[in-house]
């Protein structure tokens, strides 16, 4: 099985596209698991009568706890040798980087903003130089400030900048 990031293989082309496969694997079927994801995913192109996986990417989401579960995928197709040679395949598994393929600790969480009832209403405060914001909370208690959007997916809650100094800073819910 040929893999490769890209969307072509140099020496060969793609003569038929099947679909999408994937392969899934987590972390508590220990420290080969990205492996064992990559194999399950060349296993169901093989199903397919694939002889190569073209897009290929790796996807580490944590599931549970230290738990993290690997998802690869790719294109199956059909690739046929452009010279017309017929090339060994090679029994071994492919040569992929998998350790680079790891969801990097998060470093930079950002400052929390402190909150203070000024006359029955809710401010935030910029950690960074007390520019005061005011905070509504919705039904489900879920913070916003009129007029400014969550700045960080990855961040639980809401994270604005200050309009001030331009710190990125979460506003807590409580
Ligand atoms: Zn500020």
């Amino acid at each position: 099985m040929i893999i490769s990031a890209g969307q072509n293989i140099e020496g060969y082309k793609i003569s038929e596209y099947k679909e999408i496969v994937f392969g899934f694997a987590n972390s508590s079927e220990g420290a080969g698991y990205r492996q064992v994801a990559l194999k399950k995913m060349t296993e169901n192109a093989s199903k397919l009568g694939a002889n190569a996986i073209i897009n290929f990417k790796m996807e580490i989401y944590p599931v549970s706890g230290s738990v993290q579960e690997a998802t690869a995928y790719g294109n199956a197709v059909i690739a046929d040798s452009i010279d017309g040679i017929t090339r060994v395949e090679s029994q071994t598994q492919p040569k992929i980087n998998l350790e680079a393929y790891t969801r990097k600790p998060k470093t930079d969480d950002s400052p929390i903003g402190q909150i203070h009832d000024i006359n029955g209403y809710k401010f935030v405060v910029c950690p960074k130089c007390n520019t005061k914001y005011k905070v509504e909370t919705d039904e489900q208690g879920h913070v916003h400030i009129k007029g400014f959007d969550d700045v960080d997916d990855d961040e639980p809650g809401l994270q604005v900048f200050c309009l001030r100094c331009g710190t990125k800073f979460t506003v807590p819910e409580r």
